[in-house]
């Protein structure tokens, strides 16, 4: 195994558990092969950690084992899959839902690896090429652990475009309607970077579903397949869906469809969600919730937009649409957003407008995405509920 040659001093944060291999900490880089196994050594050359090499967006390979002992076979893939899969087994007994994270990258022992369940049928994700290069010791394993139905796979390389493919088993036909708190959604494992739910929200739309959307006029933009709209739907008084892609209206009717939703109280623009501010101006349209839960970046025809730069731009935009005493869910799941910035940035931009407010809910991750303790950016998702006075 090929050594690689830590910075004096930076052995410790190995030592105490950190995850990521990152390229600032080697002292020398010796050429290696995407999923190769390297043994991380201090300058001394004692042991630290056994690792892949992967270059990912961030780091440059993840840490499997602080056991010079332990090898990276079969077993040990198995040993880290029983364990996830063991720590899922709440989510088997809870009626109404059937769709989860089943592993969680580093959270549960392997960086750049996910594994989904939708009702059986497994969705891997790869997140670079050297986790990739070790799939022949990894899909065994993870055969050998979990029940299936069928397993899909998301190659999502660095620079690449995300492909998908079909792995084994039986393929259903897609979409394939998976069950979530007793609603339902259309699901597509084979088509695109998405799958058409967002498994990370379970949580977030179960709060907004149950806590504030009784009796009220809910916003949803960046609405995608309308999850959020689906889930309020059940005690809203209405729901209207904003997301620029021509596919979101077909997707967004389906799952309401499924839910046996009327479309009349329903309503699905697809538009750009700063023009649509113009448009509810326009036609005197407000309302009492609005969600907004962007992606971290994204470009169209007239500008690009980033969440650390546009976020207030947002809020802004939201607060002129909303009626008194409504309510903000705002939502970003970029790593490079920490918590507080995020938090930060909210307290500016409503303090600078003058707004009285109380954040009345701040949610994260749920248990089945297993964070890793040493590593803060596992925890991504932050969404904060502001409750605003007046
Ligand atoms: N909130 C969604 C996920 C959003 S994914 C959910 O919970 O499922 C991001 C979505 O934003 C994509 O569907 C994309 O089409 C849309 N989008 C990107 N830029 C936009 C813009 N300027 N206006 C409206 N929608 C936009």
């Amino acid at each position: 195994m090929k050594q690689l040659m830590l910075k004096k001093g930076k052995e410790d944060k190995y030592l105490r558990g950190y995850p990521l291999v990152e390229k600032d900490d080697v002292f020398d880089m010796p050429k290696m092969d995407e999923g190769e196994l390297v043994a991380l050594v201090d300058a001394g050359k004692r042991f630290i950690a056994t690792a892949y090499y992967g270059e990912q967006n961030k780091g440059i390979g993840w840490v499997l084992s602080l056991d010079s002992t332990e090898k990276i076979d079969h077993n040990f893939f198995v040993k880290l899959f029983e364990e996830a899969k063991n720590d899922r087994a709440y989510y088997e007994n809870v009626d109404g839902i059937n769709a989860y994270r089943l592993f969680n990258a580093e959270g549960d022992g392997i960086g750049g690896l996910t594994i989904d369940h939708y009702d059986g049928h497994l969705l891997v994700q790869w997140y670079s090429v050297g986790i990739y290069r070790l799939k022949d010791r990894i899909l065994p394993a993870i055969k050998e652990v979990f029940d299936y139905k069928s397993i899909f796979e998301k190659r999502r390389f660095k620079g690449m475009e995300t492909a998908s493919d079909f792995v084994a088993g039986e393929a259903p036909e897609f979409p394939y309607v998976i069950e979530e708190n007793h609603m339902f959604y259309n699901i597509n494992l084979d088509d695109g970077p998405m799958t058409g739910i967002f498994l990370d929200q379970k949580d977030v739309r179960k709060k907004l579903r149950d806590h504030y959307s009784q009796d009220k006029d809910i916003l949803n933009l960046f609405s995608y397949t309308g999850a959020f709209s689906v889930a309020a739907s059940e005690n809203a008084r209405s729901t209207t869906s904003v997301d620029l892609a021509n596919r979101a209206r077909p997707l967004t009717e389906a799952n309401f469809g499924l839910n046996t939703m009327d479309l009349n109280q329903n309503h699905i623009f697809i538009m750009d969600v700063f023009d649509y501010f113009k448009y509810a101006l326009r036609h005197g349209l407000s309302y009492d919730v609005v969600v907004i839960d962007p992606p971290s970046f994204a470009r169209n025809k007239k500008k690009t937009f980033s969440v650390q730069k546009n976020y207030p731009e947002l809020i802004e935009g939201a607060l002129e649409v909303l009626n008194e005493n409504g309510n903000l869910v705002l939502s970003t799941n970029s790593s490079a957003f920490p918590q507080k910035a995020f938090k930060k940035m909210i307290n500016q931009t409503l303090d600078h407008l003058g707004v009285d407010y109380t954040i009345s809910d701040v949610m994260g991750l749920p248990k089945d995405f297993k964070s890793h303790p040493h590593y803060k950016p596992s925890k991504y998702l932050k969404v904060v509920f502001v409750q605003i006075n007046g």
